[in-house]
């Protein structure tokens, strides 16, 4: 195979981070708690503190550090006036030389700076015993300490996790405003394909494409459009690219951008519009396409279940991400080691199915059972990809290697 006129991977990405621009920001406020995964339209600022208030952060005693009676050394007398607990505020200020009993979260009474921890403190009914000498501000969270109001809780384009949400909800926040979400129609084509659950006839296979898909895109700011299985009719394939394309900001496909006689996809979508580029320098996954239908975006993925899936993860999952108003990330990757010989043919830059473990601090990672694109079964006990440069010659055991972690790649 010459693979030299293959567009790199690398290359294909750069093409497609310059391309696709996310529409004008529409935008729609929603609550927080259905804003997971969503993309922030606008950098929100904290409106208040957290906390609100100057607050302990242990059990123990509140006191005011520049006392008189600190002066002298310890241990100190007091004793104790009044209580402090989370939401039950001490209203009065704490009197000279005496402290307050104080439990964590709740306001510092005013007038005091510091709290000694109860493991420092012996009481006998309202009379304490310190046996340190407070220090100013010890145990003590400042108002703002965790969130400063004003400071920046997410940036525009930021995809949100739950931790955004909590910080988001610790703010008193309740609603969000977020991009809206792709919308984006999905076929695949192939007149051997039928859905699960219906009969075979001999020659048939189920579509397995498009529910890997749907499951990939679960989390994803994605409005899906299922429009089916598409049998390989070019007058049916034009005419519903023709309509999803004017309804959608992407259309996604699998099968028929290959080079077989049914392969129709890839040339209707340039007599409709145009083809950027086909056949990329990946393996599985060679014949990916990417072109446009008027404002549509347009991907159409190879049919082999392994090809469809590798070749979205690396080259879709990211530029959806960007069309949504978000960033498209590189899947992260981690250093590891061979654990068996590795053939591969220069040309194509390769992702193999892979089991990583843990071996006394390294990680080692094998290919999983056969590794041919149509097998499925090749994600079986996979928990990475293995990533076999493109021209890299057979690699054996003990050579390193870059993994990308399954975690990584679908979240
Ligand atoms: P194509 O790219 O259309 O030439 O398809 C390549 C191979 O993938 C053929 O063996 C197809 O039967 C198979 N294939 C295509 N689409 C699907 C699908 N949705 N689910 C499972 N296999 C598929
Ligand atoms: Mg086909």
């Amino acid at each position: 195979m010459n693979t030299r006129q293959f567009l790199g991977l690398d290359d294909a990405l750069a093409t497609l981070r310059a391309t696709v621009q996310a529409p004008d920001a529409t935008s729609e406020a929603i609550p927080i708690v259905t804003a997971a995964n969503r993309i922030v339209a606008r950098s929100v600022a904290a409106p208040i503190d957290v906390p609100p208030f100057a607050a302990s952060a242990m059990d123990g005693y509140a006191v005011c550090a520049a006392d008189p009676i600190f002066r002298g050394d310890a241990p100190f007398a007091l004793t104790v006036h009044g209580e402090s607990r989370a939401g039950l505020p001490f209203v009065e200020a704490a009197p000279v030389d005496q402290a307050v009993r104080i439990f964590t979260g709740a306001v510092m009474p005013t007038r005091c700076d510091s709290v000694v921890i109860q493991e420092d403190v012996e009481r006998i009914g309202d009379s304490i015993r310190l046996s340190v000498r407070p220090r100013a501000g010890a145990n003590v969270r400042p108002p703002g300490h965790d969130v400063g109001r004003g400071a920046v809780l997410c940036d525009a384009g930021a995809r949100l996790g739950p931790f955004d949400l909590a910080w988001l909800t610790a703010c008193g926040l309740t609603t969000i405003d977020v991009r809206a979400k792709v919308r984006l129609a999905l076929f695949s084509t192939g007149d051997e394909l039928r859905n699960a659950g219906d009969s075979l006839a001999i020659g048939q296979i189920y579509d397995a494409n498009r529910f890997v898909l749907q499951q990939l895109l679960r989390d994803a700011p994605v409005v899906v459009t299922d429009l089916g299985i598409l049998p390989d009719d070019p007058d049916r394939i034009e005419a519903t690219l023709w309509d999803a394309a004017a309804h959608h900001d992407a259309v996604l496909t699998s099968g028929g951008v290959s080079v077989g006689d049914a392969d129709y996809v890839r040339t209707i979508v340039e007599r409709l519009g145009r083809i950027e580029f086909w056949k990329i320098a990946i393996k599985p996954g060679k014949p990916f396409a990417y072109g446009r239908v008027g404002d549509c975006h347009f991907f159409g993925l190879p049919g082999n279940p392994v090809s469809t899936i590798v070749t979205f993860l690396m080259l879709v999952k990211p530029i959806l991400a960007q069309l949504a108003g978000g960033r498209a990330d590189a899947p992260p990757t981690v250093p590891a080691v061979l654990a068996v010989d590795v053939a591969h043919d220069r040309g194509r830059v390769e992702y193999q199915r892979g089991a990583f473990t843990n071996v006394e601090g390294r990680l080692v990672v094998e290919p999983t059972s056969d590794q041919s694109s149509n097998r499925i079964g090749s994600f079986r006990g996979a928990n990475c990809l293995i990533e076999i440069p493109r021209d890299s010659g057979d690699l054996a055991r003990g050579d390193a290697v870059a993994i990308l972690p399954l975690t990584g790649l679908l979240s």
